[in-house]
């Protein structure tokens, strides 16, 4: 049987970077064994949805070289795709459960729940449906649907015994029947429960691996009863554990930078998300962190998931992105780079532009960080500290080395990066400056501060006019 399977995100119209990594893990199982990844929309809950939301997580899905196999814009033989397209499905299998008993009608009110969870509280236990539907006898159920009594479909729990679950990740999970309530599977407005809907999309849809947050681990059970009930086999699961913020909490949708679409405008590669999230719960057998996408597909083993919360690290992220910016071509890097700049520009060139946003290509960690760092090819005041103006009256020498440059630059008939590589040489040789004594004062006086890029691009930038100006 071939491995199948599948993404289930609500439509929310944000894709949290837990759901992404899931969405990896999962795309990397079926791949791995040369199978399907399945995209399945839970829509169950209708106030979450959140219109364009399939193509948004298309398009995030293709960002991230995960091409879906099926799903709602590419229907395979399985569909709808979509939960709220399916409801005739879920009831059908709902009222079959009820007529073989693993099911029944529950007409219990609000108000009746309510007090039913008064009674748990006064005796200090967490509330649980007593069951009480499941007592109801064949005619007062009919008496009561031809009343026009709402209800909702809830699974028969057994009293007895134990149920234990397989979990690739954490092992054997073993509950007790009695703690596990008898769950509502469908509602009284005919949408079914995730509860319901998982298990049997999950098997009409062929899933053989479910892998989903270990926050429906401990819900498994009843799932496996399900699939008993209904005489499938349950698929292997995966239960991955939580990505936690630096903070130790959950990364919430409040936690901006928790989106990958905020990222990926900020500027971090798809790639580099990809390759930095895989690492968050997963290791390798090798010692690699680098991994493209097919190596990614070879070497990923679901048995090597760990069972503790990962830390979300943007400081590792970022440094997983320059590796990729850093391995861009040159053209690529311009293409992506380009839109981060918002400076005006329209009185340079292409050329300058280009060797501006080339300077830095080596050493930038995500896209808008550009913005900032060419500032000072673009002001036309400098501010020079008071630090720094300490500095240039530190030493005697700094006045003769600025005069040296002054000089040289003065005497440059062709503006090239070449010709001021020359004319540091030429200083450094006059004036017998080495190290901060050669570059320090001159950067200062031209960009207002010590550092930037490799002194002969930065004078290039500035441009021989300004450079010229700021020396006297
Ligand atoms: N819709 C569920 C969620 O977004 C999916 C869980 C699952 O993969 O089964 O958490």
């Amino acid at each position: 049987m071939s491995t199948r399977t599948r993404f289930a995100p609500s439509p929310t119209g944000f894709m949290h970077i837990g759901n992404l990594r899931t969405a990896i893990f999962e795309y990397l199982v079926a791949k791995h064994n040369g199978g399907e990844f399945i995209l399945r929309i839970e829509d169950t809950d209708q106030n979450r949805k959140v219109e364009g939301a399939i193509d948004f997580i298309y398009n995030t899905l293709k960002l991230c070289h995960m091409d879906i196999d099926e799903g709602p814009n590419n229907a395979g033989k399985y569909g709808p795709y979509i939960q709220s397209e399916r409801l005739d499905i879920y009831k059908k299998y709902a009222e079959w459960l009820v007529e073989e008993g693993h099911a029944y009608y529950c007409f219990c009110t609000k108000e009746t729940l309510e007090e039913m969870r008064k009674l748990c509280d006064a005796r200090k236990v967490p509330f649980m449906y007593d069951g009480r539907c499941s007592n109801l006898s064949k005619e007062e159920i009919e008496e009561k649907i031809k009343n026009g009594e709402k209800y909702v479909i809830r699974q028969k729990m057994p009293k007895y015994g134990y149920s234990i679950v397989h979990d690739v990740v954490y092992g054997d999970v073993k509950v007790e029947n009695k703690i596990l309530e008898d769950q509502i599977l469908l509602k009284s407005d005919g949408y079914p429960t995730y509860n319901f809907a998982n298990v049997v999309d999950d098997h009409l849809m062929g899933i053989t691996h479910v892998i989903r947050g270990n926050e429906y681990l401990a819900q498994t059970p009843k799932y496996n009863l399900l699939y008993e009930a209904f005489g499938w086999e349950a698929p292997t699961y995966i239960h991955v554990p939580m990505v936690l913020g630096s903070d130790g909490n959950k990364l919430s949708k409040r936690n901006g930078d928790a989106s990958f679409m905020d990222l990926y405008n900020e500027g971090y590669l798809p790639s580099a998300i990809v390759n930095y999230l895989v690492l968050l719960g997963w290791s390798p057998k090798e010692n690699q962190e680098l991994f493209t996408m097919d190596e990614l597909i070879q070497a990923f083993d679901e048995k090597r998931i760990s069972k503790s919360p990962a830390t979300y690290d943007i400081k590792k992220l970022q440094w997983f992105n320059q590796k990729y910016i850093k391995n861009l071509k040159d053209d690529e890097y311009l293409e992506f780079i380009r839109p981060f700049l918002t400076h005006d520009v329209s009185d340079k060139s292409e050329e300058w532009i280009n060797k501006l946003l080339l300077i830095y290509k080596d050493h930038l960690s995500y896209g808008k960080e550009i913005d900032e760092l060419v500032n000072i090819f673009f002001n036309d005041e400098i501010n020079i500290s008071k630090e720094n103006e300490e500095f240039l009256n530190s030493d005697e020498i700094i006045p003769t080395v600025i005069n040296a440059y002054r000089e040289e630059i003065s005497n440059l008939d062709d503006w090239t990066i070449e010709n001021l590589a020359e004319v540091i040489n030429k200083v450094k040789e006059k004036t017998g400056a080495k190290g901060k004594l050669l570059y320090m004062p001159i950067r200062i006086k031209i960009s207002g501060v010590e550092h930037g890029p490799e002194l002969p691009d930065e004078l290039y930038l500035i441009g021989k006019e300004k450079v010229t100006q700021r020396l006297s």
